[in-house]
């Protein structure tokens, strides 16, 4: 534990700034940047100052107690990871780019570690043998390395960040999903700790694997995560969604030939026609692992979902104009009725539903109507393939969905035996028999939370902390600092707070009220104390509660005790 000291704004290393750098969009990225919280390094690489370093210690700690109060231990693993482990996984070729990569003095390969289900399976294969000594669940906080494509938005999406990972091994799905739930619950409560309004919601498990998955998306209109959600309880990120849409079938019953000149977009096609975008059919053509072509199938009025797609064709890739022409593929024009030789088919399984289909000709200016499958064509395969949107219906009640933008702050995983089976991480279990252990892993973006609680909470004039996360609870702003009464009196009431525990910023700087009162609201101290001579005189000082604006004249001998019993109240709100 820090002891509890008085925080001099002379002495405090908090530069605000009046103009940002215009690649700061988002209030949570500009706000850091002018309270002197953080500071660019690199691209996706920041510097936290120190009140950025307290707020980031705050919710360290929450999610610290979160952990350790559903029996998680924490420890330490090096960010720094051989490379015979990522082979060992096979995701030394899997991570892509993403991965940093390099080579010690002696040429052997190393990765900054992205997350740590390698170096983790590689410690506990060596350590948990036997059944006995099962389930264990270990975390960390600990810097990770990302090479994004496209760092941004400050800490929400860096290169180098702090995460919370924790990982667990099980002998069985049941003692697996006892510890999932019991993750999932404490997620929540991380969330609503740090007072953030959230959403958990169905997942894609992505580069880590497994098969259940759910992230904890804070709403907010930046965020560049996209969610449905029902009111009968259903959400899920739209990467992960499946969803019931509604397709149109074609008037036509017979195979007709429609002359649609210069008509190569699905907008064009069903303006042209007069129906709406779902009662066409989009192609879009791609290549599979080994170059050859597939053409997909999906409503008009909808988009392809890259990672449902590449769950049907991994590693698949659109093709070039080029390639198109190669393959005798007509760009804004292809259907699947008459497709060169050798070009397989995978439609969307909504498209079941449609009997038939308005496509393209596979011919220039020319669309078919009452395409039929089975008649006219044939499919090679079906799937969920499209993007979900708001305006499609939950597969659970049927209702229609509505939408909101997110930002993922964290997600936990089931993972299975992924790890613990490539890696050979076994136990022996009761019955004498050796088995991979089945694991769970769950993640925090804890310097994403600190920009995602900026994000909620802010107003024109800059940040309002949540006091759970706040760098400091209370601000001390006396109006003249030379003066014998004023000063003093600041002084004394600072170290008062102090005293009962609250932490306390005095703004003991020279400067002007309105400069101070600026600051005060730019560094968003939760609660703020203006101390006057007038006021002092009066035996007054004034409160201001930066959330709702606020204020209230306190008897200033009874202004340490209820500040502190009005703080006390304010983070007993955030403790559930
Ligand atoms: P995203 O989809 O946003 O790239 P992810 O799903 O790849 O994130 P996970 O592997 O689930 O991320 O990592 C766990 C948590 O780490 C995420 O929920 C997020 O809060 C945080 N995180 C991931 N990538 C970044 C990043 N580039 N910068 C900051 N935090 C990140
Ligand atoms: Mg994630």
């Amino acid at each position: 534990m820090s002891i509890n000291k008085v925080i001099k704004m002379s002495e405090l290393y908090a530069p605000t700034l009046k103009e940002v750098p215009v690649e700061a969009e988002l209030a949570s990225h500009i706000l850091l940047l002018r309270a002197g919280m953080i500071r660019k390094t690199a691209a996706g690489v920041y510097t936290f100052l120190p009140l950025g370093w307290r707020s980031l210690h705050k919710i360290e700690d929450i999610v610290r107690e979160e952990m350790d109060a559903i029996g998680s231990q924490e420890i330490m693993m090096p960010a720094l990871q051989p490379a015979e482990l990522w082979h060992e996984s096979g995701r030394w070729n899997d991570y892509g780019p993403e991965l940093m990569r390099l080579v010690d003095r002696h040429d052997r390969g190393f990765c900054l570690g992205p997350t740590h289900e390698e170096l983790i399976t590689s410690l506990v294969r060596n350590e948990l043998r036997s059944y006995k000594q099962l389930p264990v669940s270990l975390y960390q906080i600990q810097v990770k390395f990302r090479d994004e494509i496209r760092p941004r938005f400050g800490l929400l999406r860096g290169r180098e960040f702090i995460m919370k990972d924790a990982y667990s091994f099980h002998t069985s799905q049941e003692s697996l999903q006892e510890h999932y739930d019991q993750m999932s619950h404490a997620y929540g409560r991380i969330c609503e700790r740090l007072g953030l309004e959230y959403r958990p919601v169905d997942a894609d498990s992505g580069q880590i694997g497994g098969k259940v998955s759910t992230e904890y998306m804070a709403l907010a209109d930046a965020g560049e995560a996209e969610l449905v959600y029902c009111d009968c309880g259903f959400a899920a990120d739209v990467e992960a969604a499946s969803v019931a849409v509604d397709v149109i079938e074609s008037d036509a019953t017979e195979l007709t030939e429609v002359h649609t000149p210069g008509i190569g977009t699905i907008a064009a096609l069903a303006e042209f026609l007069g129906v709406p975008e779902n009662a066409t059919v989009k192609a879009l053509s791609v290549k599979d692992a080994d170059g050859k072509p597939v053409v997909f199938f999906i409503p008009g009025d909808h988009e392809l979902n890259d990672i449902k797609a590449s769950r049907v064709l991994p590693g698949f890739d659109l093709l070039s104009d080029d390639e198109m022409l190669d393959w005798g593929l007509v760009k804004g024009f292809m259907g699947p009725v008459g497709l060169p030789k050798g070009v397989r088919v995978i439609a969307d399984e909504s498209l079941k539903a449609s009997k038939y289909w308005t496509v393209g000709a596979n011919k220039k200016d020319f669309h078919f109507k009452g395409a039929q499958c089975g008649r006219d064509f044939t499919v090679d395969a079906w799937a969920d393939l499209i993007a979900a949107k708001p305006g499609d219906r939950c597969k659970e009640c049927g209702a229609v969905l509505q939408g909101a933008r997110g930002i993922e702050v964290s997600q936990v995983f089931q993972l299975g035996t992924k790890y613990s089976t490539a890696m050979g991480a076994t136990y022996m279990d009761e019955d004498g028999r050796e088995k991979p252990f089945i694991m769970g892993c769950y993640g925090v973006g804890v310097s994403r939370s600190l920009a995602a609680v900026v994000e909620q909470h802010n107003d024109e004039y800059g940040i309002i902390w949540p006091i759970s996360c706040a760098p400091a609870e209370v601000a001390i702003v006396p109006l003249t600092v030379g003066d014998e009464i004023v000063a003093p009196a600041a002084a004394k009431l600072a170290d008062a707070l102090c005293a009962a525990g609250v932490e306390v910023v005095l703004d003991d700087r020279n400067e002007r009220a309105g400069v101070k009162f600026n600051d005060a609201d730019l560094y968003g101290w939760p609660f703020q104390v203006v101390l006057g001579k007038k006021g002092i005189n009066n035996g007054q000082v004034e409160l201001k509660i930066r959330a709702t604006g606020e204020r209230k004249m306190l008897a200033i001998d009874e202004a340490a005790a209820l500040i502190t019993s009005m703080v006390e109240e304010e983070r007993a709100r955030f403790v559930h």
